[in-house]
């Protein structure tokens, strides 16, 4: 069974209910880079103050912090992880990579979920996060476009990428997401 995963896709696809899923019912350390840094800000650490004015206008956080967050959950750990929403550009792919080589482990399954714009924004909006107002929704997706999707390409041409049409209920997608996993 494929334990090391991460899960692609832009803002408003999913990931974040169907990585809670899937890390539940596999016994995976589910370690979302967006549900921590909102931890740090509602605890009103040293970095959530950094990062709070970033994630409110829809920016990425700096990746040495982001990957100061997931290196301290990764080390050691034993077993499976699914990174939810990290790496979001090359740099933090690239520094994930030596990460995990210097721990020895390797990705298995990339799972990219996919939903158009239009209906991200119409579900981002029903959400009510403090970030998800229209402007910054449209840049967020922007962002996305720009800065994390050209690492389709980039695990595609590994061979490591599963696309999941994210389009349906929830029961719908997580069972498409366990068909790619157990292929
Ligand atoms: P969404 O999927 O709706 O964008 P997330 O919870 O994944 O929500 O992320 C919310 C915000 O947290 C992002 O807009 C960004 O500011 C910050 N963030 C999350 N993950 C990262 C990351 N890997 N690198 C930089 N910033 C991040």
């Amino acid at each position: 069974m494929k334990q090391r995963l991460l899960f692609l896709g832009p803002p408003g696809a999913g990931k974040g209910t169907q990585a809670q899923r899937l890390a539940a019912e596999r016994g995976l350390l589910h370690l979302s880079t967006g549900d921590l840094l909102r931890a740090e800000v509602q605890a009103g650490s040293e970095l959530g103050r950094e990062a709070e004015a970033v994630m409110a206008r829809g920016e990425l956080v700096s990746d040495d912090l982001v990957l100061a967050i997931v290196r301290s959950r990764l080390e050691g750990h034993q077993g499976g992880w699914l990174l939810d929403g990290f790496p979001r550009n090359p740099a933090q792919a690239e520094a994930l990579d030596a990460l995990l080589s210097e721990l020895d482990q390797a990705i298995e399954l990339v799972v990219l979920l996919d939903l158009d714009d239009t209906v991200l924004i119409q579900r981002l909006l029903g959400r009510g996060r403090t970030d998800d107002n229209e402007e910054v929704i449209r840049h967020r997706l922007s962002v996305y476009h720009g800065q994390t999707a050209p690492l389709i390409a980039h695990y595609r041409s590994r061979g490591q990428l599963a696309a999941v049409d994210g389009a349906g209920s929830v029961e719908e997608i997580s069972s498409r997401i366990a068909a790619v996993l157990d292929s």
